[in-house]
């Protein structure tokens, strides 16, 4: 079969790991200096220390057959595993089979908002464990067993753990998740259910985050596959689903406008790659898209470098209700300001209040209620369309990307029963809500 670098360099010489089968995965390649690597738990380039990527040997041939292809496949992201990094009979084995969640074409929202062009909210709090991570943990897991893993891991901002604590018990695998002890009582309780270890640690995201890479190189985590530290480069890869089904769901067509949360700024940098991807496949015509990113003002340090003109990120120190969006030093941060610039795009940000506000403004205008990430890209979604940065005559898809459910705190206090009366009709009468 003819192929074709689509990551790294145009250098197509290093041979993939003969014994490690993760389908049209060819290598690991440095995003900075292009040197490539055999697939591996590797997570940095030995040479400048720069993230890896995943580098294919993608199908060349008529774009219609692909397509085909893909339609005939299973209604989850397992449609379009001749882009991944998985095995071919990957949709065979023990698996969550997350994605295909839908493209809501969101006419209230767009009235509200102003928007005429067409919005959609692709809606990822119907994955397995309700939130979008469930993606790129299916991808991990399948490198986890390429590797030889029999240990799962993370370090999270709450979803992320349930999602490996979820995939590890279909799998069959042993769990040990490490989380901020402060999390949601939602996000706690469903990353321990699945029955898998989960361990509280007395600090932020960034403590977690720099206590789990630590471990990697300790005895302590021999044998263990960090979902987002030494499976990162995989992990990363199930993002780019997100921007395989919005294109499919739209009628193969990109979207003029995309609006994405951010917090390690991974799933931003990854729909771009898809949607690189489908353009160098002919699976979608070649038009201009921007890419928005959406933070918390209360963990906003892309949206403060952009703003400042930056291509630096300094960190911060989080403090915002959007926790599972809560990363003060984002991994991605330089790449996600490199690709809203390139694209014409922008990061913004929004209060606390903006949050809560636009989850209600969401979940009153479609019947979705989404969580605080759902409400940071809705509330960016606004405050860009009356800035006239979003053009509201154009295409635009935003992201809600995890469940209410697990973050009732942010909305609790406003939404309760509107009255609470005696089971009477004159009790209901003097509440004053009957239609008489
Ligand atoms: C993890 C997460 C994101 C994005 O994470 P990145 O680290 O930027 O890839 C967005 N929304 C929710 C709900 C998440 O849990």
């Amino acid at each position: 079969m003819a192929v074709q670098t689509v990551a790294g360099t145009a250098d197509t010489t290093a041979a993939a790991t003969p014994n490690v089968d993760l389908g049209p995965a060819a290598a690991l390649s440095c995003r900075e200096c292009g040197e490539r690597f055999e697939l591996g738990p590797l997570f940095a380039c030995a040479s400048c220390f720069g993230p890896l990527e995943v580098a294919y040997e993608l199908p060349t041939g008529a774009p219609e057959e692909l397509r085909k292809r893909i339609e005939a496949g299973p209604d989850n992201i397992w449609r379009y595993a001749p882009l991944l990094p998985v095995p071919a009979d990957v949709a065979e084995k023990p698996n969550l089979n997350p994605g295909f969640t839908k493209l809501v074409k969101a006419d209230n929202l767009a009235r509200e908002l102003g928007v005429t062009g067409g919005l959609y909210v692709k809606d990822d709090s119907g994955n397995p464990t309700h939130s979008f991570k469930d993606r790129v943990v299916a991808i991990a897991v399948e490198a986890a067993r390429a590797f030889g893993f029999t240990t799962l891991s993370c370090s999270s901002t709450g979803n992320l753990a349930g999602a490996v604590g979820a995939a590890a018990a279909r799998a069959g695998l042993r769990s040990c998740v490490f989380i901020p002890h402060d999390l949601e009582q939602g996000k706690v309780v469903m990353a321990a259910v699945y029955g898998g270890e989960l361990v509280g640690i007395e600090g932020n995201y960034d403590d977690v985050n720099r206590f789990c890479s630590e471990l990697i190189g300790d005895p302590l985590g021999e044998g263990w596959g960090f979902v987002n530290v030494n499976l990162r480069p995989y992990y990363g890869e199930g993002s780019k689903t997100l921007a395989y089904e919005i294109c499919e769901q739209l009628g193969w067509r990109l979207p003029d406008q995309i609006v994405i949360p951010i917090a390690s700024g991974s799933q931003l940098t990854k729909i771009d790659k898809g949607f690189q991807e489908l353009i160098k496949l002919g699976l979608v015509e070649d038009r201009p898209y921007k890419i928005f990113g959406a933070q918390a003002e209360g963990c906003s340090p892309v949206s403060a470098a952009f703003k400042a003109g930056h291509d630096v990120v300094r960190p911060q120190k989080p403090n915002t209700i959007a926790k599972s969006l809560a990363i003060g030093n984002p991994a991605d941060g330089p790449y996600v300001l490199d690709i809203a610039r390139r694209t014409g795009g922008a990061v913004e940000d929004v209060t606390d209040e903006q949050v809560v506000d636009a989850i209600k403004l969401l979940a009153r205008a479609e019947g979705i209620f989404g969580e605080t990430a759902g409400g940071v890209t809705v509330g960016v979604t606004k405050k860009l369309v009356e800035a006239g940065v979003i053009d509201p005559t154009l295409t635009t898809v935003v992201l809600n990307t995890g469940d209410g459910l697990k973050t009732l705190d942010a909305v609790s206090a406003t939404s309760q029963a509107t009255a609470t009366i005696k089971p009477s009709l004159d009790a209901f009468r003097a509440a004053g809500l009957a239609s008489a």
